[in-house]
C-alpha cells in the first residue's frame, strides 16, 4: 500500500484530468469512481486501476514488438505445431526483450553518485567533511568552526572566495514527455505488480530484491520510514545475518490463512489483521482494570481462533512459508 502510494505520488495529479494518457484521465475513461481521495482508503480500487493500465500498456509494447497494432497483420508462429513448452519459450524470449529494452535500458545507476564520493578521497564533497573535529566542521583557513556544513559552506565561500564547482549531471529533458511518462508508469507498476505476485507465491527472495528497486521511489517521495526499512531488509539479506538466519528472514515472509496455491499473505499484513481483531474485540475497555476485568474472554475468543486457524492449516496440505 505504502509503494502504490508512492507511485501515486508521482504519477497522479487530479488536476490532468484533462490531459489524455494520464493516470487521472484513464480513470475518468474506464469509470474506475471508486478509486478516489487518498490511497491508504481505496486501495484495491487503485490497484485495480494501475494495473488495467500496466496490461494495456503491457498488450501495446508486445503488439509493437510484433510489427503492428493490429493482429490480422502480425504473423504469428503456428503454435499447433509446437510444443506447450516451446510456445511458452517464445513467449517468454519476446517478453524478455521488452523487459530488457524498456525496464533496463537506459536506467540510472542510482548508487553511483555516492559511491564516487565514497570511493574517491579526493572528490569534492569530502573536501567539506574533512575538517571535522569534535563534531564540528572547522574552515579550513581560520579558526572558525560551525555546526553545519552548509555554515561552513557559506563561510568559506564568502569569507575566503572559495568555490567547488558542483558538477551535477542534469539529465537532457527528452523531447517525448508523454512517452517519459508513459515509461515511468509502466516501470513503477511493473515494480508493484512484481512485489505483489512475488507475496502472493510466498516469494521471499523476490521481495527481499524488490526492496532495492523500491528504496529510491521512497527516497524520492519522502517516505523516510520505508526508506530506512528498504535499506535494513537489504542489508540483512545482503550479509548482515548469518547463512541460517538470512534464509529464515527471506523464506518466512509469508502465511497462507486460506489455502490454494498462491494465497499467502505477508506476515505483516497479517499482524494488522490480528491487531485489528484484537482492538475490535477490546472495544470499551479502556482502562487497566477493565481490560483485566475481560482478560478471560479476550483470551477465550483469540484462542479459539488461533485453534481454529491451527486445524485448518493442518487439514490441507497449504503452501506456506
Ligand atoms: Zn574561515
Amino acid at each position: 500500500m505504502n509503494f502504490l502510494e508512492a507511485i501515486y505520488k508521482l504519477t497522479y495529479n487530479t488536476g490532468m484530468a484533462g490531459d489524455p494518457c494520464t493516470v487521472h484521465y484513464y480513470r475518468n475513461l474506464l469509470g474506475h469512481r471508486s478509486a478516489k481521495g487518498p490511497v491508504k482508503n481505496a486501495y484495491r480500487a487503485y490497484k485495480m486501476l494501475y494495473y488495467t493500465i500496466l496490461d494495456a500498456i503491457c498488450v501495446i509494447l508486445f503488439m509493437d514488438k510484433l510489427g503492428s497494432a493490429d493482429i490480422s497483420d502480425v504473423t504469428l508462429p503456428d503454435f499447433s505445431q509446437m510444443t506447450p513448452n516451446d510456445s511458452i519459450q517464445w513467449l517468454n524470449s519476446i517478453c524478455q526483450e521488452l523487459v530488457r529494452k524498456y525496464f533496463f535500458e537506459n536506467a540510472e545507476d542510482i548508487v553511483e553518485e555516492i559511491r564516487n564520493v565514497l570511493e574517491n578521497p579526493q572528490h569534492e564533497e569530502n573536501y567539506w567533511t574533512s575538517s571535522i573535529e569534535n563534531g564540528r566542521f572547522k574552515c579550513h583557513h581560520c579558526e572558525k568552526d560551525y555546526k553545519r556544513v552548509s555554515s561552513l559552506k557559506a563561510h568559506e565561500s564568502g569569507m575566503h572566495g572559495v568555490s567547488l564547482s558542483n558538477p551535477k549531471k542534469k539529465k537532457e529533458p527528452s523531447s517525448d514527455e508523454l512517452q517519459d511518462y508513459i515509461l515511468m508508469l509502466f516501470k513503477l507498476t511493473m515494480l508493484l505488480r512484481n512485489f505483489d505476485s512475488g507475496v502472493d507465491m510466498g516469494d521471499g527472495g523476490r521481495c527481499i530484491r524488490s526492496a532495492k528497486y523500491e528504496l529510491p521511489i521512497y527516497h524520492k517521495t519522502n517516505k523516510i520510514k520505508y526508506t530506512i526499512c528498504s535499506i535494513h531488509t537489504t542489508a540483512l539479506s545482503s550479509g548482515l545475518l548469518n547463512p541460517d538466519q538470512e534464509e529464515r528472514f527471506i523464506a518466512n515472509r509469508f502465511v497462507n490463512i486460506q489455502g490454494g496455491k498462491n494465497n499467502n499473505i505477508a506476515l505483516d499484513e497479517y499482524i494488522e489483521m490480528l491487531n485489528r481483531d484484537t482492538k475490535a474485540s477490546c472495544t470499551g475497555h479502556k482502562t487497566k482494570d477493565s481490560i483485566l476485568k475481560h482478560a478471560k474472554e479476550y483470551l477465550q475468543n483469540n484462542l479459539k481462533r488461533l485453534v481454529n486457524w491451527v486445524k485448518r492449516i493442518s487439514s490441507s496440505s497449504i503452501l506456506c512459508n
